[in-house]
């Protein structure tokens, strides 16, 4: 389904949908992972909560090993529940993933360096059994969608850190998934090539309008591109606090210097040290 209403009804500055009366797209209850060790189990996640909407952008924010890659982890089937639920439209995440609901991009890009840059984004589809021509048509597609027309034939060692991460972003995107999944996916670049990132990806968001669930430890990253923020505190790993963006859907990094994103970083910087300060 796509969530973008007829454009009459919707203006630069006010929400196009309303993620409040959205359907969900996943839901936790009470998500628990307990990662065993016979001299120091971890609790990784406590009784979680969280509904995400369809075409909500929410990030994950918290210190390292707050359980923010855990939790993705576990919507995304890459991990078991220990206990508690988690549905992903309705279904069980495993039953999602068949469905192929996920896109999922991790820190590092992980392209292979012996396949072209285009190869690399054909190969889940070749996996999946889809005939060359429509797995090369698709790749042309989704490359052409993160600006990168013209580097089908070069090897990723070719290219930058964003470029490359612009690779793996087009191979998660290739299956058209309800449901994309980013794991820090920009912490590892320079901040330039960040701010560029963070811009396209917002873009991509808007036009598109997917569900996106995004991990980050920056706070300017997270507040210009979500649409709620879920600030995580460790040991164990849980939900302090979630704060509803103020801000319009359509950004432009400009608004960095707004009134209104300072306060909402300031509410967010509060909430991580609120989660810090408690033990
Ligand atoms: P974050 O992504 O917020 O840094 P993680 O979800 O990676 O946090 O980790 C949460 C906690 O669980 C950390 O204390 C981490 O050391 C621990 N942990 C993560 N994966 C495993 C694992 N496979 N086995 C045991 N402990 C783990
Ligand atoms: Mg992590």
């Amino acid at each position: 389904m796509d969530l973008a209403l007829p454009s009459t009804m919707g203006t630069t500055s006010a929400p196009i949908i309303d993620p409040a009366s959205a359907k969900p797209a996943v839901v936790a209850r009470k998500a628990t992972v307990l990662y065993p060790s016979a001299d120091h189990p971890v609790l990784a996640l406590n009784e979680v909560d969280l509904i995400v909407r369809q075409g909500e952008f929410v990030s994950l924010i918290g210190p390292s090993g707050c359980g923010k890659t855990t939790l993705l982890r576990v919507i995304a089937d890459l991990e078991p529940l220990t206990s508690g639920e988690v549905l992903v439209n309705d279904r069980s995440p495993h039953d999602a993933r068949m469905k192929r609901a996920y896109g999922y991009v991790f820190q590092s890009p992980a392209l292979f360096p012996w396949r072209t840059v285009l190869g690399n984004v054909m190969l889940p589809l070749q996996i999946q059994g889809r005939l060359s021509a429509q797995c090369e048509e698709i790749a042309y597609e989704q490359l052409a969608r993160v600006g990168l027309t013209g580097f089908e034939k070069k090897y990723p060692w070719q290219l930058s850190g964003g470029m490359q991460q612009r690779v793996s972003i087009a191979r998660a995107l290739g299956f058209e998934p309800r449901i994309l999944m980013m794991d820090e996916p920009f912490g590892a670049l320079d901040e330039i090539t960040r701010d560029n990132l963070n811009e396209q990806l917002q873009q991509l968001w808007l036009r598109e309008r997917r569900t996106v669930i995004f991990v980050t430890h920056s706070i300017a990253e997270a507040v210009y591109l979500s649409t709620r923020i879920v600030v995580m505190s460790p040991r164990p790993g849980r939900i302090v606090k979630i704060i509803e963006s103020t801000l319009p859907f359509e950004r432009d990094l400009s608004m960095r210097d707004s009134p209104e994103f300072a306060q909402l970083a300031h509410e967010v910087r509060e909430a991580l040290s609120e989660g810090h300060h408690e033990h």
